[in-house]
């Protein structure tokens, strides 16, 4: 075994494999991009090298900067990870020439699995069943017609050097195809250097169900039954799971055999995966019909390969370092068995409600739920996560910042732990798919297993812009989160605190919130016998509250909740088991108080983005001239000049994303005193 590893990659894979290399006492080397020098892969491993700079091309990407950062540093061995160089036949030869172990398959089967079109002709010698379609060389237009005519419609045209779901198109009628041709070897060419396409069937309502493979060098190769990813959005995956529901064990063993035989034919070895489409003509419940299709295989570990982790109990990364190494595997296909159901949900930086918009931010709040180290107990998740409060989401890589992912005994059971822990899951200072993820496993379809590509899509109305916690309810947890911490300042002693909430003389006042862009005053009366009225709305009722873990039991009229309230300038996450909801909480007289103790610096109230400039540099202004138009929450927000003055400097971008505080421009003002 090696004493010895550097592992070419950064975020949560990279930690990941740091993990198990720490577990089987092999010392680790990470590399790091200028944006990554404070980055937790870097923390997880005995050494770190710096790379380069922070575009991936510039760092991650560098091989011959890899190569000799392993050198310098002893390993012997390189794990790329996922991504990256992971598919790169040319940086495995490399390491190989470099006296380095390649910690993944032979340079040729990644070459022949490396083009969509060239496996599916091998595939087709090997005898593995493939989607009707045409995969040849030849890409005269005219050609491509005809094929796609013959096929018949719907056809998908796709990029036979594609990935991660770019450069694809679905095309309904025969008349579409030329313009949808054009369109997506221009896409094919510029991400991935390389126009040629193939056609195929498009498959309605299918599953996808991979089956995970692990190859030796002593000729064993086994199946490590499957994976069922069909919860995606722009072909990407959501939500992984294990075993597909539904499946029978013939299928399953079907499946197997030929994912087998998929990978015997490019003699693999290490961790791959090979990637079904599933046609259900008989629908959901009658697996008797269903039909697979070889669509791609993966040579590599993947990023759900945590949920085969949870149903077979073994470690995916161990047997990587076993087999690079020369072991043979350490268990015969029929010593694998699969115990309950497993699900994993990625947790991303991004916007549902915007077609999943990638955001960028700071992670001014990041808690997720207690995790295990690797076999996730029968109770709390397994974490997998890149990331740490305080750090910085970058544009430059994957949006993807952690994964959860449960075991149960049933499905059900798995569901449960899921929600639980995304409902435990706090995350502040950018958008994120959270919520998003609770309303999908909630979903009819989901929730009954009525799986296939299109469910996000056909349960539209369940998952995007859904309200889950009334507006009044919300506003009325800040009215009681800021009187208990005025509470709790006035009076330090914790015996003291919750008996009273005279903390503030007054004995009316006036909260203004804003909920999706409509005002909600708030007013709270002090009663006389010592109590709280609130008034939000149509609602009106007394208002308690009492400490209870990391939250509140609030009471306001006949509702009684826990809720949980996270600040972020003036946003407020209010958190309910049903669900979180954003509010903004206008406080005028904190604004002119920052405006003034801040002369010249003006700064976003709340992590945004900046839609436009109403200056320029070198502009003189007036007091109260807007300046800058910031889109937070779907809202415009105008930024006023708090004093005459000149611009000095812009310090963003329209279009740039923009965390709370951030310092938008420079006011030289007249009459600074
Ligand atoms: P990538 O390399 O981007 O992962 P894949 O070939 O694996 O590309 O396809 C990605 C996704 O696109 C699949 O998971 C599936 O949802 C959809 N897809 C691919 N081929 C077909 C098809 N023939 N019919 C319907 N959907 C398809
Ligand atoms: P202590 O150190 O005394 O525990 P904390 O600041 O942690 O003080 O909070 C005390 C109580 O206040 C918590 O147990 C919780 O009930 C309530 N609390 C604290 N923060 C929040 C919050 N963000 N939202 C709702 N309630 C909170
Ligand atoms: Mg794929």
């Amino acid at each position: 075994m090696f004493s010895k590893i550097l592992i070419a990659n950064r975020g949560e894979i990279a930690c990941r494999v740091a993990a198990t290399a720490r577990r089987l006492a092999i010392k680790t080397v990470a590399v790091y991009s200028d944006a990554d020098a404070g980055a937790q892969h870097v923390a997880a491993c005995d050494q770190a090298i710096h790379i380069g700079g922070s575009a991936p091309r510039d760092s991650y990407l560098r091989w011959e900067k890899i190569i000799a950062a392993a050198q310098a540093t002893g390993a012997q061995a390189v794990h790329p990870g996922y991504g990256f160089l992971s598919e790169n036949d040319e940086f495995a030869q490399a390491c190989a020439d470099a006296g380095l172990v390649f910690i993944g398959p032979p340079p040729a089967a990644i070459r022949a699995m490396g083009l969509k079109a060239q496996s599916k002709q091998l595939m087709e010698r090997a005898g593995v069943p493939l989607v009707p379609g045409y995969h040849g060389a030849d890409q005269d237009p005219a050609l491509l017609q005809r094929e796609a005519d013959r096929i018949g419609y719907p056809v998908l045209i796709k990029a036979s050097a594609g990935g991660g779901g770019k450069g694809m198109r679905v095309v309904e009628r025969s008349q579409d195809f030329a313009a949808a041709l054009a369109s997506c070897q221009r896409e094919a060419q510029n991400s991935f250097g390389d126009d040629a396409v193939l056609v195929e069937k498009y498959v309605q309502r299918p599953r996808h169900i991979e089956i995970q493979v692990f190859g030796d060098t002593h000729g064993g190769c086994v199946y490590l039954f499957e994976r069922d990813c069909s919860v995606q959005r722009r072909h990407q995956k959501v939500l992984e799971e294990a075993p597909a529901p539904g499946i029978t064990p013939e299928l399953r063993a079907r499946m197997g055999a030929a994912a087998v035989e998929a990978a015997r034919a490019v003699n693999y070895v290490g961790a791959g995966t090979v990637e079904f489409i599933v046609e259900q003509p008989g629908g959901y419940d009658a697996p008797q019909d269903w039909r697979f299709y070889f669509m791609e295989m993966n040579t590599r570990l993947q990023v759900e390969h945590p949920v085969t982790e949870a149903i077979t109990g073994l470690d995916l990364v161990e047997w990587q370092l076993r087999v690079a190494a020369g072991q043979a595997l350490p268990l015969r296909q029929h010593e694998l068995s699969l115990r309950g159901h497993a699900i994993e949900a990625r947790i991303c930086a991004e916007t549902p409600d915007r077609q999943f918009l990638p955001a960028t931010g700071r992670l001014a709040l990041y808690q997720l739920p207690e995790s295990v180290a690797f076999q996730p107990d029968p109770v709390r998740p397994r974490v997998d996560s890149g990331v740490r409060q305080g750090d910085d989401i970058s544009p430059h890589y994957d949006s993807m910042v952690a994964k959860l992912i449960v075991h149960g005994d049933t499905r059900d059971q798995a569901l449960a732990r899921l929600d639980a822990a995304l409902a435990a899951t706090r995350i502040v200072g950018l958008s994120t798919n959270v919520q998003f993820l609770r309303h999908v496993i909630a979903s009819p379809s989901f929730a009954q297993a009525r799986l296939d590509t299109a469910l996000i899509a056909r349960e539209q109305q369940h998952l995007f812009e859904q309200q889950r916690v009334a507006p009044e309810l919300a506003c009325a947890a800040d009215v009681a989160h800021t009187l208990w911490l005025e509470q709790a300042a006035a009076q330090p002693d914790p015996l003291g605190r919750a008996d009273g909430w005279r903390a503030h003389a007054e004995l009316q006042r006036r909260f203004d919130y804003e909920v999706a862009g409509v005002a909600w005053p708030a007013l709270l009366r002090y009663t006389r016998d010592g109590g709280w009225h609130l008034q939000v709305g149509a609602w009106s009722g007394l208002l308690a509250v009492l400490p209870q873990g990391a939250g509140l039991d609030l009471r306001f009229g006949e509702h009684r909740v826990r809720v949980q309230v996270e600040r972020q300038g003036e946003l407020r996450h209010v958190y309910t088991d049903a669900g979180m909801v954003q509010i903004l909480a206008r406080d005028p007289l904190a604004h002119a108080a920052e405006t003034q103790t801040e002369a010249g610096r003006l700064t976003a109230p709340m992590p945004g983005k900046v839609v436009s400039f109403a200056v320029q540099a070198g502009d003189a202004v007036r007091r109260g001239q807007v300046l800058a138009v910031l889109e937070a929450m779907k809202m415009e927000h105008t930024i006023a000049a708090p004093a005459d003055g000149v611009v000095a400097e812009l310090l963003f971008a329209p279009g740039d994303q923009v965390s709370d505080g951030a310092e938008l421009l420079r006011l030289q003002e007249s009459d600074a005193a």
